[in-house]
């Protein structure tokens, strides 16, 4: 096939694994299944989630290209309704709507240049990957579930993983609601 071939022409580390190959509606050429090793420097990063892939991913068969997906990311639900934006449908968009090709995440504040879970209605964007957040998350030194929920008054919750209490009204933190403690999203991975 012509363009397995074209694929070696350019000494990719990454190995192909059989012949499998998806269209993707976030990218005009058709992508192959493959393995991604370390030091594949010729591979941006993840289009979806903008992070660095190592293990199994969907690269472009065209050698000139870049794009590349985790397996998982190319995997992701189109429409997807989220416990902490009730009120309407987010959809998965393979690039920011806006005109600057950014975006500033409503869970982490953080801005994002890949995928986003979208509402058009509210201009209310999610990387994918808080958009997979965990509803609720334990830490060893409590015996509550902590809830996943939108910090709407500012934050008098203090983070009981790095007692900083600063948590941007509108974004997202867990949340022990019976003792009334908060956990920064990033405080929640660490534990
Ligand atoms: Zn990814
Ligand atoms: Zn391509
Ligand atoms: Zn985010
Ligand atoms: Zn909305
Ligand atoms: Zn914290
Ligand atoms: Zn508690």
């Amino acid at each position: 096939m012509a363009l397995v071939t074209k694929m070696s022409d350019i000494e990719r580390e990454t190995i192909k694994i059989g012949k499998q190959q998806i269209n993707h509606f976030s990218h005009r050429h058709p992508l192959e299944a493959a393995e991604v090793h370390d030091g594949d420097d010729k591979l941006g990063a993840c289009a979806g989630c903008e992070h660095e892939i190592v293990g199994p991913a969907y690269v472009c068969t065209k050698g000139t290209c870049s794009f590349v997906l985790h397996d998982l990311c190319s995997d992701l639900p189109r429409h997807h309704r989220h416990r902490c934006h009730p009120g309407h449908p987010l959809s998965l968009l393979p690039s920011p709507p806006y005109s600057d090709c950014e975006f500033t995440c409503d869970a982490c504040g953080e801005s994002g240049h890949g995928f986003t879970y979208h509402c058009a209605t509210c201009k209310f964007d999610l990387h994918v990957e808080c958009a997979a957040l965990p509803e609720t998350v334990k830490r060893s030194d409590h015996h509550h579930d902590f809830v996943l929920m939108t910090n709407l008054d500012g934050g008098d919750l203090v983070c009981c993983g790095c007692d900083d209490d600063r948590v941007a009204k509108g974004g997202w933190m867990y949340c022990c609601l019976d003792c009334k403690l908060g956990l920064h999203l990033a405080c929640a991975e660490t534990c």
